[in-house]
């Protein structure tokens, strides 16, 4: 990978230089004028330009008309500025004006012929054999009457004359510069005018396109990233989007040419030091490791001077300041480069792309620095590939960089879920135990006869003990739907009997508070059916809850309907209707937000987080249907979901035989040898009792070391094994156990939620897991199975 990003860069930059070398020499530049004649005669081809370039007639002080070729009294070199341009003796000075002449003579046919004026500092007229061909701002020998304006231009020539007589008349008072400074050209008028239109359009391009992308790193600073690089990248192109047309072949005076002088010069200037100043803010920001902050401070300031400058000064002063500034590009083209080989260097995000783009940069003005001292004119098209690889090049800084910081924050908010996960499941160990603890003893206590009084407190404690711990049990379950952790089950399940189940438990409830719960269901649903059966039993237990929570008289219905029965597929309608105190139209949307009641009296009055809605409302989306609820205040609620389900072909299990077997025997579990694992001793207290309260016989293990010496095959029918514990943990003891083909049963007692068990005992050879605190009827339930009804391989089915 690395060779070949190695090859595409010296690739490039090959290709970049010699086109460079190629296409800087547009035109030919040996000097063809000799004591104000240009003799062309024998000239054959005209596809490159020639350079006018050489000793032209000359007449200071004096603006000739072309009648007036006796006032010539000199010759002079052309192109060359006034600045350092001593004629006989006598330096010329920046603000004059004056003269110039040329003779050409032509071949007899040479086609259609054109002339290339540069700008000319300042302002310029051509006369042709007598006739004024074309002209620049207005040149005059009073100031007051003089007009400056830059714009090259490109003139045609009478299509038959062989000998032409240039008179060219030029004024400056108001550049630090004056005369002429770039060659004018002759060559085929048809190529002329093309590249002159190829360049407008091209400069316009990339103006639009810089200034696009400018706008664009803007919204993605002010919407999103807050990336001080960004924003100043931003800027930088937004500014530098008018230099591609405010200067260098000023196409913006093509389209407008009645623009200011003064006004775009003094634009020119600004968004020269404003970029340059905008740019070193951008690598600083880049790369604050890699720069050297005091030197950004004075670069800064000298910037911001030289735009304070160009504002109030005018142009004979503020212009002056162009050389000194351009050696000062220089050295921050030259520093910045240091900075980004020196983040290249310590690894930075995307410093390889800043060296590239860096060389890129350069060499693009180096390139306009000889352009603007005449050196070259180069092609347009190189400094269009060299622009917008530069920008390219920033552009996929800036993305790479986007893209890191979004990585970045990505990592850290996994990190930070990762955390929160790891923390609620350690509190939540930590609080359940004692719960465990709690619960447990108040089931002791229970039985044992209390007092009248003492059974009302007790309520009051198991109440607020089974409360709590609903409510650890939300807050976990809530989350690790939220990290998308749950994984659900396709078993087969008997939705009858999951609803029976739970009717039958929330009668207790609704016959204290003096309500009725009836059950619903549709005669022609007799199906067993593959689905989640722990997270559908969670749903409806949920909504049931609620439902007898929220109404004081009246009844709740849980009602069961086969709306839809395609092939081995059902779908089913469940409702959920009370006659409780209902939910307000505009808060309906709410309740199914997390910790989100529809009153905020709610809590108080009736408890609750407000996580059950919208764990139910997740689960349902998970399976890939919908909670919906109708409501009115006062009359009650209607909470419902439809479902498909695929139809199991396993017949119905009989799931109430162990309390036939319970009705008949007192002490069903007698003759059972149990090997409890648990090194909590309030845990083994609270098993205990109740297992020898069925007829079990318990032996205790406090830790998996002590259960594998203790396991005795002909004595023991089932391990209750606990998962965390000193000394050898449950998995070790498990796995050991099976290693050395013990089938005996297993169960695990785990304080880990539903959602955590299956990631806890996937690869471990366990039969089945108890949660704790345990329920005694579920643990009940599960010895049972795994004691009576397996060993003596009851019959299980209808
Ligand atoms: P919680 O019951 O723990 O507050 P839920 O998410 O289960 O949280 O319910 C959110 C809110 O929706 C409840 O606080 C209550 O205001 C409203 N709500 C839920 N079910 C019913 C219902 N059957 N009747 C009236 N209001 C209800």
């Amino acid at each position: 990978m690395k060779i070949i990003s190695i090859i595409w860069r010296a690739l490039f930059i090959t290709i970049l230089f010699s086109s460079v070398v190629q296409n800087t020499m547009a035109f030919d530049s040996t000097a063809i004028v000799r004591q104000g004649l240009a003799d062309l005669r024998l000239q054959k081809s005209w596809e490159k330009p020639l350079a006018l370039k050489g000793n032209w007639a000359f007449a200071w002080k004096k603006l000739l008309n072309p009648n007036e070729a006796k006032g010539f009294t000199t010759y002079t070199e052309f192109p060359k500025l006034w600045n350092d341009n001593i004629v006989d003796g006598i330096p010329l000075t920046v603000q004059g004006y004056a003269t110039y002449g040329l003779t050409i003579l032509l071949p007899p046919r040479h086609g259609s012929l054109a002339l290339f004026l540069p700008d000319v500092y300042s302002s310029y007229k051509l006369f042709v054999n007598g006739n004024l061909l074309e002209a620049n701002g207005k040149p005059d020998s009073i100031p007051r009457n003089y007009k400056p304006h830059w714009e090259p231009k490109i003139v045609v020539l009478p299509i038959n004359a062989d000998t032409l007589q240039l008179v060219f008349q030029v004024a400056n008072f108001s550049h630090s510069k004056g005369g002429p400074n770039l060659n004018i050209q002759i060559g085929n008028s048809e190529y002329l005018l093309l590249e002159k239109d190829r360049n407008i359009a091209s400069d316009f391009l990339l103006a639009g396109c810089l200034f696009m992308g400018g706008l664009f790193f803007f919204g993605l600073y002010r919407f999103g990233s807050k990336d001080k690089a960004t924003l100043y990248f931003s800027l930088f192109c937004m500014v530098y989007s008018y230099r591609m047309i405010g200067s260098s072949l000023y196409s913006l005076h093509a389209i407008l040419p009645d623009l200011n002088w003064e006004l775009t010069t003094r634009l020119e200037y600004i968004t020269l030091f404003g970029s340059i100043f905008l740019f070193i803010q951008y690598v600083r920001n880049l790369y604050p490791e890699d720069f050297y902050k005091p030197l950004l401070t004075v670069l800064s300031f000298i910037c911001l001077s030289l735009v304070a400058l160009t504002l109030v000064t005018p142009a004979t002063i503020f212009t002056q300041t162009i050389n000194p500034f351009l050696l000062l590009m220089f050295f921050c083209i030259g520093y910045i480069m240091y900075v980004f080989i020196k983040a290249y260097l310590n690894r930075r995000i995307a410093a390889q792309y800043a060296l590239i783009s860096i060389a890129v940069l350069m060499i693009v003005q180096l390139i306009i620095n000889l352009e603007y001292f005449g050196i070259i004119i180069p092609s347009r098209l190189i400094l269009f590939a060299g622009y917008v690889s530069f920008f390219f090049l920033q552009s996929l800084i800036l993305s790479f960089r986007f893209a890191y910081t979004l990585q970045m924050a990505r990592k850290q908010a996994e990190q930070g879920l990762l955390a929160k996960s790891e923390f609620l499941s350690t509190m939540s160990h930590e609080i359940r135990t004692p719960l465990n603890s709690v619960i447990g003893m108040s089931n002791l206590l229970l039985r044992n006869r209390p007092r009248e009084d003492q059974r009302e407190q007790l309520d009051v404690l198991q109440f607020s003990a089974q409360n709590l711990l609903s409510i650890v049990n939300d807050i976990l379950d809530y989350n690790k739907i939220e990290a998308g952790k749950i994984q659900l089950e396709n078993i087969d399940m008997d939705i009858v009997a999951i609803l029976k189940n739970i009717v039958t438990g929330a009668a207790n409830i609704a016959d204290a508070k003096g309500i009725g719960v009836r059950l619903e269901i549709d005669n022609n649903f007799k199906n067993m059916v593959t689905g989640d059966p722990t997270r559908f039993a969670q749903v409806i237990n949920n909504l049931v809850g609620n439902a007898i929570k929220f109404t004081k008289e009246g009844e709740v219905l849980i009602d069961l309907q086969l709306k839809q029965k395609l092939g081995n597929k059902v779908t089913l309608l469940f409702t959920i209707k009370d006659t409780g105190i209902g939910i307000a139209k505009e808060k309906q949307h709410l309740v199914f937000d997390r910790f989100t009641q529809a009153d905020s009296s709610t809590s108080r009055s009736y408890g609750g987080t407000g996580l059950g809605l919208a764990i139910c409302k997740k689960i349902l989306v998970l399976q890939g249907s919908q909670l919906m609820l109708e409501s009115e205040v006062g009359m009650g609620s209607s909470f419902y979901f439809t479902q498909t389900f695929e139809v199991s072909d396993k017949p119905l299990i009989k799931n109430n035989l162990y309390e036939k077997v319970s009705a008949v025997l007192d002490k069903p579990l007698s003759g059972v040898n149990i090997l409890l694992v648990e090194d909590n001793r309030i845990n083994v207290l609270v098993a205990k009792t109740f297992l020898e309260s069925w007829g079990a016989c318990i032996d205790v293990a406090e830790n998996g070391q002590e259960a594998i010496n203790l396991l005795d095959l002909n004595r023991h029918q089932l391990v209750l094994m606990d998962l965390h514990m000193p000394v050898m943990d449950g998995f070790t003891a498990i796995k050991k156990i099976r290693e050395d083909g013990i089938t005996i049963p297993i169960i695990a007692l785990t304080a880990s939620l539903p959602a955590e068990i299956e990631s806890l005992v996937t690869g471990l050879a366990i039969n089945d897991f108890v949660l704790k605190p345990f329920v005694p009827d579920e643990l009940y339930k599960k010895v049972f199975f795994y004691t009576i009804a397996f060993k003596k391989d009851l019959n299980l089915v209808h």
